[in-house]
């Protein structure tokens, strides 16, 4: 993605700015719809004016969450800089933002009013959520790699008409996109669960070989050795419930959260269990609890609902 505005005049960056915004609202303005939930209102509703009334609020809201985003990352001291560029690019909605009497040069009246109308990062949310699952090539799809680019143009813009010694960052961790993520998942499962399971299985073996043989390492080591076992133990389990809790959705490692578990199913049996007594076998009979859990995630990163079914056993 090449960046257009370094060495243009400031006329010429909202120029820029205006026709290729304009050009993606245009072409893609329905996917707005759909990440506030509207699209099958729209697609049901037979009167035109309402549908583009629609359409309107859609593109307003989202821009307009863009406008409340950079003039609260905005350092205050380009505070004026940056309302230029925003008034240059559109002057309408820093009016609109005005009228409801919320002061632009307070952090806070900008954060609850963003909190409570225009928030980036619930727009951002809904389209990582959206569109990691489109990968097509065809025309008017809207994929997370066109979505992501047309953000970070307009942060482009900004950085090269305000010259701010710190850049503009409106994507935060949705710069990364599903095949992203899912690239640094593997990474993260490799470092936080095979590694140490795969030593966790080299100190098996080297425990029963020096059971029959000579103590070496680890039977010498004794306490040492217990302790490192136990800390390999602590990091495979984290990385596990990492691995698990990696959302099918947007791939992001360890972002599902639970939201609830209950028992669907569950039945008790007897099970046969040898315990080993003076070196004699005693078969005893034990009674066990065997339960279907269905676990209900939502991810933090794409909203994404998932549900996990997950069978525990516990003796009675
Ligand atoms: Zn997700």
């Amino acid at each position: 993605m090449n960046n257009d505005y370094v060495g243009k005049k400031n006329e010429e960056i909202i120029k820029i700015l205006r026709k290729k915004y304009n050009d993606f609202i245009k072409k893609y303005d329905l996917y707005l719809l759909m990440f506030i939930g509207m699209y099958d209102i729209y697609i049901n509703e037979k009167n035109q004016k309402l549908k583009n009334s629609h359409l309107d609020y859609a593109t307003f809201a989202f821009k307009s969450s863009i406008f409340l985003r950079i003039l609260l990352q905005d350092k205050s001291l380009n505070k004026e800089k940056s309302l230029k560029f925003l008034k240059k690019w559109d002057s309408e909605i820093i009016t609109y933002i005005s009228d409801d009497e919320v002061e632009l040069t307070s952090n806070d009246a900008l954060k609850n009013y963003a909190k409570d109308n225009y928030d980036l990062d619930t727009w951002l949310k809904y389209a990582s959520n959206e569109l990691s699952l489109i990968n097509s090539e065809e025309k008017f799809v809207l994929t997370e790699e066109i979505w992501r680019d047309m953000i970070i143009d307009v942060e482009n813009a900004y950085n090269a008409y305000v010259e701010s010694s710190e850049s503009l960052d409106l994507l935060g961790s949705y710069r990364k996109t599903a095949k992203d993520n899912s690239i640094a998942a593997l990474n993260t499962s490799f470092y936080a669960f095979w590694l140490p399971l795969v030593a966790i299985i080299i100190f098996g073996i080297k425990f029963v070989i020096e059971l029959f043989g000579d103590a070496g390492i680890i039977m010498n080591g004794g306490w040492l050795s217990f302790f490192f076992f136990v800390i390999l133990l602590i990091w495979v389990m984290i990385g596990s419930n990492g691995m698990y809790c990696t959302c099918s959705n947007c791939h992001k490692w360890n972002s599902l959260q639970l939201v609830s578990d209950s028992v669907i199913d569950s039945e008790k049996y007897w099970e046969r269990k040898h315990y080993m007594e003076k070196n004699y076998n005693n078969p005893v009979h034990v009674m066990v609890e065997k339960s279907v859990h269905e676990e209900r995630y939502v991810c933090k990163h794409c909203g994404n609902k998932e549900i996990k079914y997950r069978t525990t056993k516990r003796e009675l």
